[in-house]
C-alpha cells in the first residue's frame, strides 16, 4: 500500500504531490498515516522554498492524504 500525499505551501500557496510506500496491510487513521512521512529530512516547497515540515503540527496543517491500495 503506499500513500500519496499532497501539501499547500501555506506561503505561496504551491501544490505539491509526494508518493510513499508503506508495508501496512489495512487502511490506517490520518495520525497512522503521518507517522509514515518522514519529518526528519526537510520537505521543501518547489517554487519559494520555505520549509513545508519544519514542526509536526505545521506539516500536518498542511497536508493532504491519499492511501493507494
Ligand atoms: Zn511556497
Amino acid at each position: 500500500m503506499s500513500l500519496n500525499y499532497s501539501i499547500d505551501c501555506r506561503c505561496c500557496g504551491t501544490h505539491t504531490d509526494h508518493r510513499v510506500a508503506t508495508n501496512l496491510r489495512s487502511r490506517p487513521s490520518s495520525a497512522e498515516l503521518l507517522r509514515h512521512i518522514d519529518t526528519e529530512c526537510a520537505i521543501r516547497c518547489p517554487k519559494c522554498g520555505s520549509r513545508l515540515n519544519g514542526s509536526y503540527e505545521e506539516f500536518r496543517s498542511q497536508i493532504i492524504i491519499e492511501v493507494c491500495d
